[in-house]
């Protein structure tokens, strides 16, 4: 059985199947208004000898339809419901000449399809694109934004979308458009890609408060009606009502976009005829939203200081529409194609879908057409014409009730001139046809007072407009936002915009404001859209792209980048010493002179000998040589390393700027020993006196303390120079200086005189025995405090630990040693696999890792992030709640990474203490959740213990002043 045999038999069952009962002679069928070209509608075979030829005899004048060679119906052309539902198809099978040859009669209903045929909206009507312009899209679309992120970057982006990008795939795309009756374009943007979904993600935390989703909304600068919307939509949002809002916007999302989980909804008028600028609020960000900057580098927007997007319509190359051009019109005789949906809008004569069925009828229109055209002692040709009718007579009426009736023609044209304001009114044409069938139409001549160019009332006065203003006779020129005076020729008076210049320009700090849309182009020193934003920490000059380069905590104009520098420093970068200090640099230039004039006829020695040991050291030979200095020489390497690490959190000449000399330090004892550095007390000399202080060196010179001691001070820097850090509130070390000579290197910072948290605990189990858990919480609610700092700066600390809680004279508690802590953006959490990986990158032993203190995913992944300090604060809880004790896991005294991993995953956790109350035991658990986010935020937990600590003795309670 062929394919064909089987089709028509199919095509068959179908007409047997039709609900109306089949008579011999009559059979009826029915067919959707939206059938295309070439659908088969009714197979003849099985009820006439299809074999024989078949032609339609009566029934389809506009060959809506046509047989193929087997006497199958097939449409033909465009049906329309409202045009024609019914049609009685007469089709004779066999030859004319033979008797044999009958009639059958099949009668075709078009049914109708809700929103079929596209409706042509004149409010949205968009001009047709030259034919060879490369743009592909129906509209463009600018979006701007001015950001700051977390380095304290300001970028400028900008991107105009013209066409499709490259890597959109069109065969399966991911948006849907639905324009309503109102011109109201939607479109449901499937989010996709690993970057896109995790901004989207973190897009959706920024929502304001008080809105179910995240929502960007824009209002057009010259019409505030005109809004945009970018609205993001979750798959798991609870609220159904949100899914039935979008659903309600582009009903084919849930059909097109199944699988989509989280999508973008844009909503805006659709741009006519000028572009159109939208100025949008941006939510503000609750967390930094990662961006993709290169390849492989990542930044982070910290805020949106100002965004905005333009639409302009293109407009499709003719018989091309869509909102990608990508779909042929089908409009015929004349007819106008919309851009948008293809709707056609057909001529005078025409109707249906593609404006290809004759419509009997007359038309009245004029010359000139554009009623502007015609003023007060024009000459106006009123044209009657008729259309597909056989016409008896054909009349025009004028307003005046006189007639001029015209036999037997198609056309009457009727010239009125010199016209004067009288000649205005209703023009009717009326036809009555052969049959005495009577048609009209009536047309409103509406006369302008005065020719094009013209005003006053005698019309003698001439507008000249410029700038593309049209002339009103009486008001003159209306001139287009941003120009003003009579002919238009100059622009809006300064701080002022928009049509007729009533606006007020918001500009701020000498920023130019641009007359047409009040759009400011700020001065050096400023950005954001009303330009009241200074430059960041660190930057200045235009567009805020310079990098300051003071020295010494000095302040940086964010104008021009001068420098402000504190006490004792002067200098344009603030490096050099002042007046006190002076008579020392006077001695000091001096002894440079000196130490010049010695070395200037040794240098061509140097040199050479340089170049030498360069030569040797790069071929190995000279190790004996090479290893003392080669620890800190790689190091100096990484240091290169380390600060692209660390982009996202510190500033561009960081160690410049913390730098000091050690001639203000005279050392003193050395008051701990810590992995990788060793810590000494030491006085430091500064304007306001000496201060004591804790200076850290490497412990060892190898790249491994040395990079761990850059990647501290490095981390400590990024601290520190972070605006809305309080040196006087932290609860994190404070650094006060950086020695980098060649011989000498320190990290100075303040001096914690009672020492780290892990020996005071265990101190005071070996002097009295007695736990004193309420009073050691406070040193846990510090912590919880710094932790919070670090999580605002995306920051983590990777070892908080007892040990590295040191106590200050006050008996504050302040976080320290950050040799191991990283910038979660730079690192991107994931450092490394497996201990063993790490432990080999950074050239340390199994058994220096921390691994009691680490989390289940830091063991198993080695990840880390905010909530794997959160556990290992929990651990720290522990160490407090027993006075010190080495955490242990089942007993288990040294289990290897893998075993602990196993152990932790089981469920098993640190015991309770015997000490501990239940409700302390509760809070350390909470750090201890399988699931990082499901561990409590530094903040909670700051709460929590606030209460523990406050149940335990009422009247205590731990102020914010008391870490100072
Ligand atoms: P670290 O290498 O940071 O772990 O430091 C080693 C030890 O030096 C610590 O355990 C403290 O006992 C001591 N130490 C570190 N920094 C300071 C400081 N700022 N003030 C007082 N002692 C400190």
């Amino acid at each position: 059985m062929s394919v064909n045999y089987l089709r028509r038999l199919l095509l068959l069952l179908g007409v047997y199947s039709l609900p109306c009962p089949a008579s011999e002679d009559r059979r009826s069928v029915s067919v959707p208004e939206n059938a295309k070209p070439g659908t088969e509608v009714l197979s003849l075979l099985g009820i006439e000898k299809a074999e024989l030829p078949c032609v339609i005899v009566e029934g389809d004048p506009y060959r809506r339809f046509y047989l193929s060679t087997n006497c199958t119906i097939v449409v033909g052309r465009a049906l329309d419901w409202s045009v024609q539902s019914e049609y009685l198809l007469k089709i004779r099978v066999g030859q004319f000449k033979y008797p044999s040859h009958r009639v059958v009669s099949i009668h075709v209903h078009v049914k109708n399809v809700p929103g079929y045929p596209p409706v042509y909206n004149d409010m949205c009507e968009i001009p047709t694109r030259a034919l060879g312009d490369s743009d592909e899209f129906l509209l463009s679309l600018s979006i701007s934004a001015q950001v700051e992120t977390t380095v304290g970057d300001v970028l400028f982006a900008e991107r105009t979308f013209s066409r499709p990008l490259d890597h959109w795939n069109m065969d399966n795309p991911t948006f849907v458009i639905n324009m309503d009756n109102n011109c109201q374009l939607h479109i449901a943007l499937e989010v996709r890609g690993l970057t896109d979904t995790a901004v989207a993600a973190e897009l959706s935390l920024a929502k304001h408060h008080d809105q179910d989703t995240f929502k960007v909304s824009c209002y057009a600068e010259s019409n505030h009606t005109s809004e945009l919307f970018i609205e993001l939509y979750h798959d798991d949002d609870d609220d159904k009502d949100k899914l039935h809002h979008l659903k309600q916007y582009v009903p084919q999302v849930m059909a097109k976009l199944k699988k989509a989980r989280l999508i973008y909804l844009v909503s805006f008028a659709f741009p006519t005829k000028t572009a159109t600028r939208y100025k949008c609020d941006f939510p503000s960000l609750r967390n930094p939203v990662r961006f993709r900057k290169h390849r492989d580098s990542i930044g982070a927007i910290k805020n949106v200081e100002a965004a905005a997007v333009v639409l302009a319509p293109i407009g499709c190359p003719p018989s091309r529409y869509g909102f990608l051009c990508d779909k042929s019109c089908i409009c015929e005789n004349g007819a106008r194609c919309h851009g948008f949906n293809g709707a056609c809008k057909c001529t005078h004569g025409w109707q249906g879908v593609a404006c290809d069925i004759p419509k009997a009828g007359v038309s009245a229109t004029t010359t000139p057409s554009d009623p502007a055209d015609i003023y007060i002692s024009t000459n106006v040709t009123i044209h009657c014409k008729t259309h597909h009718l056989n016409v008896t007579t054909l009349t025009l009426r004028l307003p005046n009730g006189s007639e001029i009736v015209s036999n037997v023609t198609t056309q009457l044209d009727q010239t009125v001139s010199n016209i004067e304001s009288e000649d205005k009114g209703p023009y009717i044409c009326q036809v009555l046809d052969t049959h005495g069938n009577v048609f009209n139409v009536t047309i409103v001549l509406d006369i302008a007072k005065c020719p094009p160019n013209r005003k006053g009332d005698l019309c003698d006065e001439t507008c000249d407009c410029l700038h593309g203003a049209p002339c009103d006779w009486q008001a003159g020129c209306v001139c287009p936002p941003g120009w003003t005076g009579t002919r238009c020729q100059t622009t809006c008076p300064d701080g002022t915009h928009g049509e007729r210049c009533t606006k007020k320009c918001c500009c701020q700090n000498g920023a130019s404001c641009t007359p047409s849309d009040g759009m400011c182009t700020c001065k050096a020193g400023w950005y954001g859209s009303d330009c009241t934003v200074p430059c960041p920490r660190y930057r200045y000059g235009l567009k805020c792209q310079e990098t300051c380069t003071c020295k010494n905590n000095a302040t940086c104009d964010n104008v021009d980048g001068s420098c402000t520098c504190a006490v004792p420093w002067k200098g344009t970068d603030c490096g050099e010493l002042h007046a006190s200090s002076q008579q020392g640099a006077v001695q000091q230039a001096n002894g440079w002179k000196l130490l010049v004039e010695i070395l200037v006829p040794l240098a061509s020695v140097i040199v050479l000998v340089v170049c030498v040991a360069t030569i040797l050291y790069k071929k190995r030979l000279l190790c004996g040589v090479a290893a003392g200095a080669d620890g800190e020489t790689e190091a100096l390497l990484e240091l290169q390393q380390v600060e692209a690490g660390l982009t996202q959190t510190v500033q561009p000449g960081w160690l410049s700027r913390w730098e000091t000399t050690s001639r203000h330090l005279s050392l003193g004892h050395l008051v701990g020993m810590g992995m990788f550095g060793h810590v000494i007390q030491a006085k430091l000399k500064t304007p306001a006196g000496e201060i004591t202080v804790a200076a850290k060196a490497v412990r060892r010179k190898d790249t491994q303390c040395y990079r761990n001691f850059y990647r501290e001070a490095a981390i400590l820097v990024a601290i520190h120079e972070d605006q809305n850090h309080e040196n006087l509130r932290s609860n994190i070390i404070q650094l006060l200086g950086l020695v980098n000579e060649t011989s000498q290197k320190y990290i100075l910072m303040e001096y914690a005189s009672k020492g780290n948290l892990l020996l005071l605990l265990r101190q005071a189990r070996r002097q009295n025995g007695t736990i004193f858990l309420p009073y050691n919480l406070r040193y846990a609610v510090h912590i919880s405090r710094a932790l919070q700092e670090l999580q605002r700066l995306a920051l983590t600390h990777c070892d908080v630990a007892a040990r590295n809680v040191l106590i200050t004279a006050d008996d504050v508690a302040k976080l320290a040693d950050f040799g191991l802590a990283r910038d979660v953006y730079a690192t991107v959490q994931y450092v490394t696999g497996h201990k063993r990986e790490r432990a080999k990158r950074e050239n340390l032993d199994d058994e220096v890792f921390p691994l009691n203190w680490m989390s289940l995913e830091s063991l198993e992944t080695g990840e880390y992030t905010c909530q794997s300090d959160v556990w290992s604060f929990g651990v720290l809880l522990w160490e407090i709640a027993t006075l010190g004790r080495e955490p242990r896991y089942d007993g288990n005294n040294n289990p290897s990474c893998l075993q602990l991993a196993r152990t932790l995953r089981r469920g098993v956790r640190l015991r309770r203490p015997p000490e501990c109350s239940g409700e302390m035991y509760d809070v350390m658990s909470s750090c201890w959740q399988e699931q990082p986010s499901e561990r409590p935020d530094p903040d909670v937990l700051e709460k929590r213990l606030l209460q523990v600590r406050n149940t335990m003795i009422p009247c205590l309670s731990i102020e914010r002043e008391t870490t100072v």
